[in-house]
Order: C-alpha cells, then structure tokens, then sequence
C-alpha cells in the first residue's frame, strides 16, 4: 500500500543561491522541478560547476517519472545532464527552455538518449499521480512557466522564477487568471520564488530600461558596447529595435550569445531585421559610430568574451578612447570585484562605462519585489506554504508576508532548507524524514569528473600527485616578469624525472605571460587562472598526471 502522503523534497535552491531543484513524491510516484546549477566561488579553485547531490532520486530511480523544467536559466537546467546521466527520465519544458537544454546535452553527447517533450502553457501532462498544467509568468527569460501540480490530495503550485510585469515587451502577459482559478477553487500547497522579497513595491518593467538604452544609442559618439545575459531575450530584443532605428549594425560577441540568439531566433522570439548583423570580423572596419557590440560574460568570468574586452585580448573587438560601454546586468553578490576590475580595465582605456544603479536604469531585475510576492500569495490563498528560492533570511521574509493570510485559510507555512522535507496528508503537514542532499563539484565540465567533495579532492591531488607551484615575480611598474618564474614542487615525482618537465614548465608559463596583454598581466586573478589552465594541460600531456597547481604572483 503506498503511503497517501505528498512528500516536498528541497534538493537544492534553499538555504543558498542557485542550483534549485525540487522533488515531490506521492506513493510510489516522484517528480523533480528543475536542475539547476552553482557557479563556483573562488574558494572552489579549479572546479567548473557545482550541482546538487542527487542521490535521493538515484536510489528511488524506479520511481521517477520525469523532469519538469520552468524555465531556461543556468541554475534551473545547468545540473540536467548530470542528473539525466544518473538517473535518465523524460524531460518537459517549453521549447526555449528545451532548446537550452538540447545545447547541453548535445556537448555530453546524451541528445539521442533523452526523451523530451515540448509543451505550451496551457498544457498539461500526466506524470503517474501528478496531473500538471503549465502556467505563463514574466520573468527576465522567455518562455518561463509556473506550474500548478494536481495530487490525489489537493494541488500544489510552484511558480518557478517570475515577477509580475504589467507591460512585458513581447505582450504576452502573466497568466494571472489561471492562477486566481486555482486559487478560488482551492489550492493545498504553495511553493513561491523568494529572490526579491527585500525590495519593497514592485520592481520595474523590463520596458522600464528602454530610455536609458535609448539614451546610449542617441548619446555615444563611437563604438558601443552592450554586455548583458545571453538568455534576456527581451533585452536584447530592445537593443536590437534601437539600433535597427538609429541606424547601427549589431555584432554577437561570445559563445553563448551566439548560440542563444541563434535558438531564439529560430524559435521566432527574436526578431532581426534584414541586413542589421554585422560580423564579429567586420566590428573594427566598419564606422565606430554605426556599430553596436552585444556581449557575453556581464559577471567578469576571466575567460568570457567581455572580460577579454576589457583586457584588449578579444580576436574581433578593441575599445578605443571614445567608445561607450553598458553593462546591462545585475551584479550578481560575490562578483563584484570581478566585475569592477573590468569595468577600470574598460575605463583605463578610456571607455565611458554605464553600470549599476542609474535612474533610469540601465537593468531591471527578473523577480517581483515584495508587493508582487503578496499579489501571488493573495491570488493563490493556499493552505500551507513554503518560500522557495532564497537564503534563509529571503525565505525568512516571505514567510512573514504570508502572514495576513491566515485570516484567509492559510494554516501553516515553513521555511525548509535542502535536506528538510515537508510531508502534507489529510491529517495536516509537518518536516518529515530528511533526505541527504550537498554539493557536488565538477571538474572540467565533463560527466565523469565527479569530485564528491572539494577538500577530498585536493586531498586526493595532493597524495596521488603532489603539488606544483609556480612563482611569478611582476615588475609592478612594467607589468613584465622579469626573470623566468621559479617552480617549486613536492609529490609531484623525483627529482630526476621531473627536472625536465618543470624546466619546460617555466617556458610555458613564461610563454602565457607573453601572450596575455598589459591589462591581464595587472590582473592577478586573471593570470592566476590563466597559468593554471595552462601547466595542468602542458603537465597532463606530459606526464598523464594531476597534481595540484597553485600560481603564486609577487608584485617587485
Ligand atoms: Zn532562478
Ligand atoms: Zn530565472
């Protein structure tokens, strides 16, 4: 006999930021919402991508009945082809999303084996127990969807990422109604997005960024610059109107932003004029005042086309005195001294640099502040309700604005973090049994470099192969390292063998130095990752081995 009891698993996306991902189990049937990823702290050196544990869904695998996605960012899809590599299950989500996904799968080569299906909101599916209709939310990404989950014991909804945008770009606007009919015939469970639950009021309109980039098309004299995320398909949309008007041609610089555009493009929810792209290899022929530039890496990753820029080291694309640059993206919290570090690279090379906060502003955010949250709640009126998407702090607050609802059936809410489960039956709902959940990190982005714990990683570097260390001393006022780095190591093999392997060592990293600009030369975390890319490809070839490397750079 199979419990009748709805089971809420949190896996990742409570307690920390990113990487969310939700199971729920009735009986014998398991769904999951979401898969998403972590990018990496600087105390993770060396890992690429940190996904939840997913060994609750490994062990109840005959039970998993598919993955149902709500919208196509990183920390929503990043971790599906870890997870599909486990435990494989069919996967539901809107084209855009999908499309993102297929992209994914494609570079693990696990396109052919997935099952997916496309679904429209409005649809809905029938997984086991669970009847689910896809929802239509305005969110910062196209085609973001919440979902409301039918149970044998009432109905569960889920809004996935969103805000409530009285004026979206494209008019397709927030299925409000859908939402209000749940609500008026009855809603279990309500499991809502806590992002932006410190901000009072509403949060603007993506249209809201329409004068200030209008602004910069009307005011840059040379070359502009815009860097934003990939997948904002509605800003780019804005950027790319504005300079179809003012007579600029748009060149897509970066990996995932050609890709997302081309998916979007062909998906018809980007359109282009005839004859407005320009090639990335025509950007510095062409009339600096005709061109626009739109970027990927708004966060300062070291190798994304943006941050080589800034460096001057892109293949396609200098800045020059004159030129106007526009980061059109929040600054995502642990990033700011990436991104500041571009954006004085940027202005030392004499850019006016557009950033920040600015009235009107130059980005808005994708999630509803604090009156749209309550807007959702009052709409759905649930009976128990759990924040979702936040640090516990975020989840914290959302919990108190819930609380005028108990005049209003409202019986219970609570605030779980990854590991907490909820468990809701005809009697009520209370924290259940807990279920293991972590990190776990992922060297190189490939499936099988699974490292279980970062420490233990090193730990395994260390015994198996030592440690290299390469010392790099930089004239601080040249910016020139000016004698050959020294290369210390230990564990790494005898002294004998790799005498000549370190010799050459210290050419491939002076080798780096060369190549890499001024700018990136004062870019201690740059070149730091930079040599580090580079000995552990020279010594692996080498020497089939992978000790620890850890550049040291000295300013004299
Ligand atoms: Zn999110
Ligand atoms: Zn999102």
């Amino acid at each position: 006999m199979p419990e009748s009891k709805l089971q809420v698993i949190p896996l990742g996306g409570l307690g920390e930021f990113g990487m969310n991902s939700l199971a729920l189990r009735y009986g014998d049937d398991i769904i999951v919402i979401d898969a998403g990823m972590m990018f990496p702290d600087a105390e993770l050196l060396g890992v690429d991508i940190v996904t939840p544990d997913f060994s609750y869904l490994e062990k109840n695998a005959p039970l998993v009945r598919g993955l149902v996605l709500t919208h196509g960012h990183e920390d929503h899809i990043g971790a599906a082809p870890f997870l599909l590599s486990q435990v494989p299950m069919p996967v539901y989500g809107t084209a855009f999303t999908l499309a993102l996904v297929e992209r994914r799968l494609e570079e693990h080569e696990m396109l052919e084996e997935t099952e997916l299906h496309k679904v429209k909101p409005g649809d809905r599916i029938e997984l086991g127990c669970f009847s689910i209709e896809f929802i239509h939310v305005t969110h910062s990404i196209v085609s973001s969807v919440a979902l409301a989950i039918t149970t044998p014991i009432g109905v569960a909804i889920h809004t996935g990422d969103f805000k409530v945008d009285p004026t979206p770009t494209d008019n397709n606007l927030f299925d409000l109604h859908t939402l209000a009919e749940y609500g008026k015939r009855g809603v279990l469970l309500l499991l809502s997005d806590s992002t932006n639950v410190d901000r009072p009021g509403y949060t603007e309109s993506e249209r809201a960024v329409a004068p200030r980039l209008e602004d910069l098309f009307v005011r840059s004299p040379r070359r502009l610059v815009i860097s934003c995320f990939s997948s904002s398909v509605h800003r780019l949309q804005q950027i790319v109107d504005l300079a179809d008007e003012y007579g600029r041609k748009v060149a897509f610089l970066g990996r995932s932003m050609l890709t997302t555009t081309e998916i979007a493009h062909d998906l018809g929810l980007l359109s282009i004029p005839n004859n407005l792209l320009l090639r990335p290899q025509d950007l510095m022929t062409a009339a600096p005042s005709k061109v626009v530039a739109i970027v990927s890496g708004t966060q300062g990753e070291p190798m994304s086309a943006m941050s080589r820029v800034a460096v001057d080291n892109h293949k396609h694309l200098s800045i020059e005195p004159g030129d106007t640059v526009a980061l059109s993206a929040r600054i995502i919290p642990g990033n700011e001294k990436a991104i500041y570090r571009m954006i004085n690279h940027c202005a030392r090379r004499g850019a006016d640099v557009v950033y920040g906060s600015m009235n009107p502003p130059v980005h808005v955010s994708g999630h509803g502040s604090a009156e749209e949250l309550r807007l959702v709640l009052n709409l759905v009126r649930p009976r128990y309700f759990v924040p979702i998407h936040g640090e516990y702090r975020q989840m914290a607050k959302h919990a108190q604005l819930a609380q005028h609802l108990s005049h209003a059936g409202l019986k219970d809410t609570f605030i779980l973090e990854s590991g907490e489960t909820l468990e809701i039956d005809c009697e009520g709902a209370r924290k259940g049994e807990p279920v293991p959940v972590g990190r776990v990190c992922i060297d190189s982005g490939s499936l099988d470099e699974v490292v279980e714990d970062i420490v233990i990683r090193d730990r395994r570097h260390l015994s198996e192969d030592g440690f290299v260390l390469p010392i790099i001393a930089i004239n601080r006022r040249t910016g020139r390292s000016e004698t050959p780095p020294e290369i210390v190591s230990r564990g790494f093999m005898s002294m004998e063998e790799s005498a000549g392997v370190l010799q050459e060592a210290r050419q491939v990293v002076m080798k780096t130095l060369d190549s890499s600009t001024a700018e990136e030369r004062g870019d201690w975390g740059v070149m730091q990752e930079k040599i580090r890319a580079d000995l552990k490809r020279y010594i692996s070839k080498q020497t089939s081995r992978r000790p620890l490397i850890m550049p040291v750079i000295l300013e004299v």
